[in-house]
């Protein structure tokens, strides 16, 4: 179904969030995959192995089409859980791992706001 077009603001943290959900994936595939396996680029551009590339399209798929962006806090408060329950089993793991490192190097807003802080 098409959502509603996206006024500059609410783009803009469309886009901050794709990318920061990518980094999130990669920083959890740096930390538990072999470097040899990876041989994927993700979203944002960093090395990821074929595993991870497909969770990585997966939530930047998720985000792009999510129609609750202007308005909800976060995916863990969001009514419409739109991701299969493997893969967000699988994201809530990249995320346990990856947020607390993501807060040392990167914008916290959107790390927050994936987490449901
Ligand atoms: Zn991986």
């Amino acid at each position: 179904m098409a959502r509603t077009p996206d006024t500059p603001a609410v783009a803009r943290r469309r886009e901050r969030e794709k990318r920061t959900v990518s980094q999130m994936v990669a920083i959890h595939c740096a930390g538990h995959h072999q470097k040899e396996a990876r041989t994927e680029k993700s979203y944002a551009g960093e090395a990821l192995c074929p595993a991870c590339k497909e969770l990585d399209d997966y939530c930047v798929l998720h985000t792009e089409r999510c129609r609750s962006m202007a308005r909800k806090t976060s995916c863990e408060a969001c009514g419409n859980h739109c991701y299969a329950p493997a893969q967000q089993a699988r994201i809530r793991e990249v995320m346990r791992y990856a947020g607390p490192r993501m807060m040392l190097h990167h914008p916290v807003a959107a790390v927050r706001h994936l987490m449901g802080k």
